[in-house]
């Protein structure tokens, strides 16, 4: 049987995905979050008509003949109206963010006029108009600015506060929790004995789910044994995302689709037609989603980027479900591929031509921490895709998103 491709095992692990359900958060605390209701504006963006600069304010039929001297009747700042009429001969000082006064229809800005005392001589015949803002310039209420799935970044939260949002309808963050797996591994921070190694897999996973929006627990690391691993599955409950780190291959030691069989887990697929990355296996078990990962640091984190953040993307009903691949052009020849899609760890750079000029790292073992963690991006080469020559084109995702 031929195995699935990556598009097909990301279409399986999708499939059904409904997104959490929505909560309200203080605008405050919204950063980052999606929206679960499209926001329009409750609020008209300038409230009135406001000055854009520092100057003084007064009729535009004053300025007919130059120089006009203008007499200064009172002064309007940011939040401190002038309450009175600019009237015919007269100038109010203005700075920026007041409301420009009734009678007004221009605002000369400071640098254009001489004044003693309150007379104000303009002699520039120079006039420019755009220096007040006026009402609703931005948007107007009832203007329908923020979709439903918008992921609300920094540009995002500061436009729905000036919306008039003190509070915001959001997805709940999916639920995941990470669980390593193996008896050689130990806790970051300890010193492994003569023959463990490190845990280091599962900070890059819980750190991408974090940045893709789940809410993240990480639940230990299991042993290699059935109890050990039934103990933690115990634990971790029925969170929306279980994602296992290891023990996913068929050795006498991969323990964790047997398990979770076992314990009810149907299984969609075991084995994906990828490079790094073959042995990974999903499946599902009442409300959650499994994800196993293999234990090969690349392998794990490779996978996390192309199934994991989407999966929570998803989850969390964000309209932009990831990055889509881009166009990038290869510095050096790149050899025919085998069978599996290879995602292969590079550098960019930009390109004379403006197209990122990507180089892939030193090595493409998926053992390696290093070189990946020196790489910007994954140059994704479709099975048997045939030799690049240096110069050629290649579809690139970036690994940060
Ligand atoms: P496995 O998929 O369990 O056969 O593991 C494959 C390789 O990845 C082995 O060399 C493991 O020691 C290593 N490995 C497994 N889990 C982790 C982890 N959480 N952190 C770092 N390396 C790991
Ligand atoms: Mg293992």
């Amino acid at each position: 049987m031929s195995l699935l491709s990556v598009a097909e095992a990301l279409s399986r692990i999708l499939d059904g995905v409904a997104p959490t359900p929505a909560e309200v958060v203080e605008i405050e605390a919204a950063h980052g979050r999606v929206l679960a209701q499209p926001l329009s504006a409750r609020l008209t963006q300038p409230p009135f008509d406001a000055s854009a600069m520092d100057g003084y304010a007064l009729r535009v039929a004053d300025l007919g003949e130059l120089p006009a001297t203008l007499e200064v009747v009172g002064e309007a700042a940011a939040g401190h109206p002038f309450s009175g009429r600019v009237g015919p001969g007269q100038a109010v000082r203005i700075l920026t963010g007041a409301p420009v006064p009734s009678g007004a229809d221009i605002v000369v800005i400071q640098e254009d006029v001489e004044r003693i005392g309150s007379k104000l001589t303009i002699r520039t015949g120079d006039i420019d108009r755009s220096n007040i803002r006026h009402r609703g310039f931005d948007f107007t209420a009832g203007a329908a600015l923020l979709g439903s799935g918008r992921r609300l970044g920094p540009r995002e939260v500061s436009l729905a506060a000036a919306m008039g949002y003190g509070q915001v309808s959001v997805r709940r963050r999916p639920r995941l929790k990470v669980l390593s797996t193996g008896d050689e591994l130990v806790a970051p921070g300890e010193t492994p004995a003569a023959s463990q190694i490190v845990s280091s897999n599962h900070l890059g996973v819980v750190a991408m789910a974090e940045a893709a929006g789940a809410e993240v627990e990480f639940l230990g690391i299991a042993r290699d044994l059935p109890d050990s691993l039934a103990a933690h599955f115990e634990k971790a409950g029925e969170p929306d995302v279980l994602v296992t780190i290891g023990g996913a291959s068929v050795g006498d030691h991969d323990l964790v689709a047997p398990v979770l069989k076992a314990k009810g887990m149907a299984l969609t697929f075991w084995k994906i037609a990828m490079r790094p990355g073959k042995p990974l296996m999903f499946g599902r078990l009442g409300p959650t989603r499994i994800l196993g990962l293999p234990g090969n640091p690349v392998s794990a984190l490779v996978c996390a980027r192309l199934f994991v953040v989407p999966l929570v993307r998803a989850l969390i009903g964000h309209a932009a479900p990831d990055a889509t691949p881009t166009t990038a052009r290869t510095a050096v020849p790149l050899e025919a591929n085998g069978a599996r899609e290879h995602y292969m760890r590079a550098t960019a750079r930009r390109g004379e031509d403006g197209l990122a000029l990507i180089t892939p790292v030193r090595s493409q073992d998926s053992s390696l921490l290093s070189p990946l963690a020196e790489a910007d991006c994954l140059v994704i080469r479709p099975p048997e895709a045939p030799v690049v020559p240096a110069g050629g084109l290649v579809s690139i995702l970036p690994l940060d998103f």
